[in-house]
Order: C-alpha cells, then structure tokens, then sequence
C-alpha cells in the first residue's frame, strides 16, 4: 500500500513513513493511492465481531505487511481495552429511524481517543523496532491534547510536550491533561493565548536545527492513520444496521472534515452508504461551501462547541483531492488561492459530483442548546453541544428528505456530556456526572510549568527534558 500526497510532489509513502510523517512534505495530506475494498461477503463477515478483531479486518490492507497481521491484532486489542464499553463505540437507538454512535467511552471521553490510543501504540511499535525516538509537540485549547497526552504517556519511544494557553481551557479539560504524571508528559501553560501556542508550535517546526535534534512529530487530526482508524467504527456501524444488503446514512458534527473524511473513507471500501450530513455550528465554512460551492473563511466566533470552533478544514484538502479527480496540479493551485484571498470555487459539476453525496445543515447555539433538551425530554439521555449539533442537522435533513426515508440515520456521538457541563446543565437543569474512574479529577494532583509566550524559553525547557539523545533520529523522508 502506497500513500501519496495531494499536492503531488512530496515523495510517496510506505505505511509506517505516512504515520510517522503526518503531513506531506509540500504541505499536502497522504491519501491512499487506491482504497482497498470489501466484497459483499466479505462485508457480511464483519457482523458480530469484537471490535479490535473489526479494527484488524478494516485496517490491515492499509499497512501492506507494514506490521504482522498478529501483532497488530495485540496492538488493536490492547488500544481498545481502556474503554468503558465493552462494545468500544455503541449504538444507542433514539428512534425508530435514528440511532446515536456513542464514541466517547475512552480515557478523555472524545472521540479523537478511539483513533488516538491506537496511534500511540503504532509509534512505539515502529519506533521501537527502528530504534528510533521522536519528541511530540502540540497546541490545544482543549480536547486534543488530554486525547493526545493519553496516547502518549508512558510510551518508551516518546516524550509529548503540549502547550496550553494559561487559564483559558475549562477546569476538566485542563485537569484531564495535567494530572497525567507520567514521566514522559509535559505540560506547559503558556502566558498567552491559543494562537500564541500555535505559533510557538509552528514556529519550532520551523526551526530545521530544533526540528531535527528533537526528531519534532506531531499527532494532529492531518495524520493519515486516525482516518484510518476512525474508518473502523462506520463499518461497524454499517454492518450492525444491515449493510452490505442495507445502505445506512451518518451525520457527523465536524470542524475539520477529519472525522466525516473517515465515513467517506468507508464508502470508498464498498460500505454502502447513502447520505453523509455535515453538521456545522455556526462556524459553517463547510455548510456555506456545500450550499454554495464556495470556501470562503470568516472570523471565528465562539460556541457552545469549542472544538468545532474551525475556519479552516485541514482534511477537506482530502475530498477536494477526489472531486478535482485527484489533479494534484489544479488543487495546488486552488489551494494557494485560497491561502492568499480567504476564497476559492469549485465548479457546478464539482458541487454536483459533492451533493449528490453530502448535505450540510448548521446549528446555533440556540438551535443546539434546543436539541439538547429536546434528546432529554424524549430519550432521558445527555448528550454534549457537539452532538447536539449533530441531531439537529439530522433532523433538518429528514425534514428536507435529504435522506431517503428507508434509511437509518447514525448520528455521531462525539463527546461525553461531563466534559461540558456547564452547556448541559443550562439546557436540562440536570448536572452530568464523570464516569466513576474520572469522579476524583477535581482532588487529583496536577503538574505543569508556566512559561512566558517566548519561543527561546520553549525550546531551552523542552531540550533540556526531552530523551532524545540516547538513541539514533529517525533518518528524514
Ligand atoms: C475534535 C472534535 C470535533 C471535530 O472533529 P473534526 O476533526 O472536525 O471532524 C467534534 N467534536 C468533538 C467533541 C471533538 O473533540
């Protein structure tokens, strides 16, 4: 299996080299050269299967003997075995057409663990078997970093620096990364904002001396293995409801595009898969680009679902990629129009060819803070803005007979209603509680270093910590 980039002039990738590149080289995103795909019975045989087994079946042909079928099956089951439900990514029925895909029973409670514990085990797996080492550095405002900081702690091969802003992440967002005391984890609060993180992070992958002596990676939402890895949970969901004799249809609140390109992804592999519904806050960049056929950024407005508080969907890059039927030359080009101007167009054939698959429908935090109460009144159930969002753009598309009416309709649950609690509560009067093993993070002891938004203070205090020395760097691709 051959990984290549979009833009078409990074070199093409091996599956080990994809995972541990992450983004191309001339600042495109690996995609596979051709997707594997399932017959029908081979589809037929994923019914009923233990979730890592799952995992294995699905993930395997994107590694082309990268890694032993039987280790990575112990890799799989391992990643897998920290979470709360023994179904890893349940189906709760809402309705009699609407089912919710429960993705968030791993350590941090967001989606972003069901790809990232497997991508940790990944790199140690490789880096170890090169003798290599690698350091982790990353910004978040929130839920990527606890999600990454888990992936990472204790693995022998890495050590994870994350900057957060300083007292700018909620309290359990902040405590979900700063009670990881293990030895490899750093946290650092900056004096600063979000972007001032970012900026210090893109400012030492700059840096070519910094970059190499530390072998700099990243775990961000470009990486092509957690697609991969997140294409698993709509197989399986796919399967339960019926495919491959019954095609089914997923909303997904998105930001990115990361976690919708996966459902793509499926589709790709042979899953039957009828209607792909975009639910945006009111950070809609995607929702006015499927209406419109126009990507044109705005300012970024703050909602009730910070992590979709996106302008610019990195992994949209991936499905652009197909519907300039991968003419890397014309997507470069598009790409950079749209750096420069904040706008670019696709043409009506292009929209059509996007339509015919995707709908999108946006939801503000009125409309979402109403579809939080609303699941409460009917189903008894809590669910996060982020998935609110999501049922609401499910909702609007039954009503538009955006989805035909024999179809299910699976909406992505992305995140546990104790990670944002203050939303919940004001929507239901109910306070949502952590699961039992999390019910101490507020007593939990917390280690960070606070250092000023100064680039030169960063880099001394992570090469003064980070490992890296004792073994030899990865050889750059
Ligand atoms: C990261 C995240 C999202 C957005 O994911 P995309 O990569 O934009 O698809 C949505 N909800 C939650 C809870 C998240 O953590």
């Amino acid at each position: 299996m051959r990984y290549i980039s979009t833009r078409g002039t990074a070199p093409v990738l091996g599956f080990e080299e994809t995972l541990l590149t992450g983004l191309a080289r001339d600042g495109g995103l690996y995609v596979p050269e051709s997707w594997p795909t399932f017959t029908s019975d081979e589809v037929r045989a994923l019914a009923r299967l233990p979730y890592s087994e799952l995992a294995a079946r699905v993930m395997l042909p994107f590694m082309g003997g990268a890694i032993a079928p039987d280790e990575f099956r112990r890799l799989a089951a391992d990643a897998y075995a920290g979470f709360d439900h023994a179904a890893v990514t349940p189906l709760v029925q809402l309705d009699h057409d609407l089912w919710l895909m429960e993705l968030f029973h791993g350590p941090t409670l967001a989606f972003k663990d069901v790809a990232l514990q497997l991508l940790g085990r990944l790199f140690d797996y490789f880096l170890s078997r090169g003798d290599h080492r690698i350091t982790v550095v990353g910004a978040t405002s929130g839920d990527t970093g606890s999600a990454a900081i888990e992936a990472c702690r204790d693995r022998d091969r890495l050590d994870i620096f994350m900057l957060h802003p300083l007292g700018r992440t909620s309290a359990i967002q902040r405590r979900q990364m700063t009670t990881v005391l293990a030895d490899n984890v750093y946290n650092i609060a900056i004096e600063g904002s979000f972007d001032d993180c970012q900026d210090l992070v893109k400012a030492m992958f700059g840096d070519a001396g910094f970059r190499g002596r530390l072998q700099l990676s990243a775990v961000n939402s470009i990486n092509w293995a957690r697609i991969m890895a997140q294409i698993v949970y709509y197989v399986g969901a796919a399967v339960a409801l019926g495919a491959p004799d019954r095609a089914v249809a997923f909303t997904v609140p998105t930001g990115n595009f990361g976690n919708i390109y996966a459902a793509y992804g499926a589709r790709a592999m042979g899953i039957p898969i009828e209607r792909l519904v975009v639910g945006s806050n009111s950070n809609d960049i995607l929702t006015r680009f499927f209406r419109s056929g126009v990507m044109a950024t705005a300012p970024v407005t703050p909602t009730l679902s910070p992590s979709m508080d996106i302008q610019v969907s990195s992994n949209f890059e991936r499905l652009l990629f197909d519907l300039y039927q991968r003419d890397s030359v014309a997507l470069a080009d598009g790409m950079r129009r749209f750096r420069s101007s904040g706008s670019f167009s696709v043409t009506p054939n292009q929209l059509e060819t996007a339509g015919a698959l995707f709908a999108a429908y946006r939801a503000d935090d009125d409309q979402t803070r109403a579809a939080i109460a609303g699941t409460w009144r009917r189903n008894g159930m809590l669910v996060d803005p982020h998935t609110a969002v999501g049922l609401h753009a499910a909702e609007a598309a039954r009503a538009d007979r955006a989805v035909p009416i024999a179809v299910p309709m699976v909406v992505l649950g992305c995140a546990h209603p104790a990670k944002f609690p203050e939303a919940v509560t004001a929507a239901t009067g109910v306070h949502p509680a952590l699961p039992e093993r999390l019910a101490d993070l507020p007593e939990r002891p917390e280690r960070l270093v606070v250092l000023p938004n100064d680039l030169g203070t960063v880099q001394a205090f992570i090469l003064r910590h980070a490992r890296l020395g004792d073994a030899q760097p990865r050889g750059n691709v």
